[in-house]
């Protein structure tokens, strides 16, 4: 196969971000394809038998199985490894499988992990649930207060996770502070930086050793297929991410992989019109419910965090309606436009109540202290004109009484 500049590195990191979404990772075949192939093949085969030899004794480039290798997800991999400034990246079957191989591959029993309380669900049920059966701790703290990480070390802690902006309560963790604190104390710092994408916010310009990613959202953004990532330094993907994950087998789908390489060619574009499109919306709501959780506007309580951290505040944000779990579904039920739906980063504009949605498998204390309250709805603005989904939106808060 045929590698044009794409494949060297030391042409494409002198290219801008945006350049990289575009050209990173590109392989041609000897067919002089423009646009990337998908590979849809799970083995390979080989000339004469010491190729395959050669191959798994690592002593020679190349194919050798789709669990272990694949050009499609690869172009995919150096893809997003350009975009993020990492020296690698993998990618996974989900966003879950991500976060999952992320933590589980560094992870042994006798362990300890802090993690920023207001995390995914699923992330949750795999620090409080999945991880004590192998004998690992993970104790959970308001990403928001550097004291908090600070109390929560101890010797054998390996390993600070947090996402930033949370979901779906928009907490910002300050990412330099926090990884900051990781590296002196030898920890290693994770962060999940799905809201954002690195097009808003590079967590590895303020101190973060290694970058997850669900490509579901943003990154395919088209509301097509799960994926995700992991990216890291050479020695944490190759060394120690790498072996759990070929032995493991949380593999993307060679047209899975393809789907979002393609998305990544115009992810600056959406996200940033995303994200402007949010900031109209939330401007318009923040006269109208009693209380918003957007990190664009000045009224959430860290915007100065948001404007030095992040380069847009992103298209997700959250509010409360003042009554509870009726008037919120009442809302829903009103959308003429907008679709009910837990998914974010589409096209289309979604809104869910998380209270019952994506943070119901927690208990409602564990929801109580993230600040997840049965008045609470969640937007994904996408590129629609924002006229209309705030006129949408105008309709059902007076159809809902609001
Ligand atoms: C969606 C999401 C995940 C999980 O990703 P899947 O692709 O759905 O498995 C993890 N973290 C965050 C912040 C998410 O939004």
């Amino acid at each position: 196969m045929k590698k044009d500049t794409g494949q060297n590195r030391s042409i494409t990191t002198k290219w801008r971000p945006a350049t990289r979404a575009v050209r990173g990772g590109t392989w041609r075949s000897e067919q002089g394809e423009t646009s990337e192939a998908l590979f849809l093949t799970s083995g390979y085969c080989y000339d004469d038998a010491a190729t395959p030899a050669a191959r798994f004794a690592g002593e020679a480039p190349g194919m050798t199985y789709s669990r272990t290798q694949n050009p499609s997800v690869q172009m995919l991999e150096e893809r997003i490894a350009l975009m993020e400034g990492a020296d690698a990246c993998r990618v996974q079957a989900s966003g879950m499988a991500a976060m999952t191989t992320a933590l589980l591959c560094q992870l042994s029993a006798g362990d300890h992990m802090v993690i920023a309380q207001a995390a995914f669900g699923p992330t949750r049920w795999v620090t409080d649930n999945l991880l004590p059966r192998f004998g690992i701790e993970a104790t959970p703290v308001d990403g928001r207060d550097l004291d908090q990480w600070k109390a929560a070390i101890r010797p054998n802690t390996k390993v600070f996770f947090f996402e930033t902006p949370a979901n779906p309560t928009m907490d910002i963790v300050d990412v330099a502070a926090v990884c900051g604190l990781a590296r002196e104390h030898g920890i290693r710092s994770v962060v999940d930086n799905a809201f954002a994408t690195s097009a808003m916010q590079r967590p590895m310009d303020f101190g973060a050793d290694v970058v997850a990613y669900s490509a579901t959202k943003l990154m395919d953004g088209q509301g097509r297929v799960l994926a995700g990532a992991v990216c890291g330094d050479a020695d944490f993907i190759n060394n120690v991410l790498l072996p759990f994950q070929r032995n493991t087998g949380p593999t993307l789908s060679p047209f899975n992989a393809w789907v979002v390489l393609k998305g990544l060619e115009t992810l600056e574009l959406r996200a940033h019109r995303q994200s402007d499109n949010a900031l109209e919306v939330g401007r318009f709501l923040e006269g109208r419910v009693p209380r918003i959780l957007h990190p664009g506007l000045p009224s959430h309580p860290q915007y100065d965090l948001v404007q030095r951290q992040m380069i847009r505040p992103g298209s997700i944000f959250s509010f409360e309606i003042g009554g509870g779990r009726a008037e919120a579904h009442a809302i829903l039920d009103a959308l003429e436009l907008v679709d009910i739906s837990n998914n974010i980063g589409d096209a289309k504009s979604l809104m869910t109540h998380p209270a019952t949605t994506t943070h119901s498998s927690l208990a409602p204390e564990v929801r109580a202290v993230m600040g997840v309250n049965d008045g609470m709805l969640r937007i994904s603005v996408g590129l629609e004109d924002p006229q209309d989904v705030i006129e949408d939106l105008d309709q059902a808060l007076r159809k809902a009484g609001l």
